[in-house]
């Protein structure tokens, strides 16, 4: 059999562990265009710079790059911390910033917001660039899972503090192509 299964049926499983839906493709798409819209209004005329946080954010930047209407860049970073259902709490350097963010309007986009380690170490490494502004986006955020104070200034979904796939997020590297959001069951 598959170490992934990817049919029409609602559970879906990855390698050893089951996954149900979550949060649908409709309602991603939805909320991402509010997003969007949301960016539309506050970056009018700003030209602002997109930060997308590889591998998990690529799906959501996307979408979201799709609806932005007003002048914009983006750019990809690469900050690997994470192995497996549980955060490894070890925060790596950031790579791919090509381009100088100084005195530019830039909004870090993330997959999710978890404990806030990843992304406290990445705002601080690109803070000390001297950028305009510095604003966070992430499509789920695990307000329990919170281990440092940091205010997400844009945020798609609260989830409760569950491991989740799906819209770019992996477990061991399968699982990103789910055009949803599916939870691991609780049983497995
Ligand atoms: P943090 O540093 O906030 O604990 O974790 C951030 C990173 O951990 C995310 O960018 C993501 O790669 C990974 N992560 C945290 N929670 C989950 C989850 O529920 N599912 C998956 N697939 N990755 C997660």
């Amino acid at each position: 059999m598959d170490s992934f299964t990817n049919d029409s049926s609602t559970m879906k499983q990855i390698r050893d562990k089951h996954f149900v839906p979550y949060i649908t493709s409709d309602k991603i798409t939805e909320r991402i265009k509010a997003l969007a819209a949301q960016i539309n209004e506050d970056y009018k005329g700003k030209n602002p710079l997109l930060i997308g946080v590889l591998n998990g954010a690529f799906m959501f930047v996307g979408e979201l790059f799709k609806h932005l209407e007003i002048d914009c860049e983006i750019t990809f970073i690469r900050v690997s911390s994470y192995h497996s259902t549980e955060s490894s709490g070890q925060v790596k350097q950031i790579i791919g910033l090509k381009e100088s963010i100084q005195g530019r309007p830039c909004i870090i986009v993330e997959d999710i917001v978890d404990t806030g380690l990843t992304m406290q170490e990445v705002l601080g490494q690109l803070a000390s660039q001297k950028p305009d502004s510095l604003k966070i986006m992430t499509l789920l955020h695990k307000p329990d899972a919170l281990k440092v104070p940091l205010k997400v200034d844009y945020v798609g979904f609260e989830i409760e503090n569950r491991f989740v796939v799906g819209y770019g997020l992996d477990y061991d590297g399968l699982g990103r192509n789910l055009d949803g959001i599916y939870v691991l069951r609780s049983d497995s």
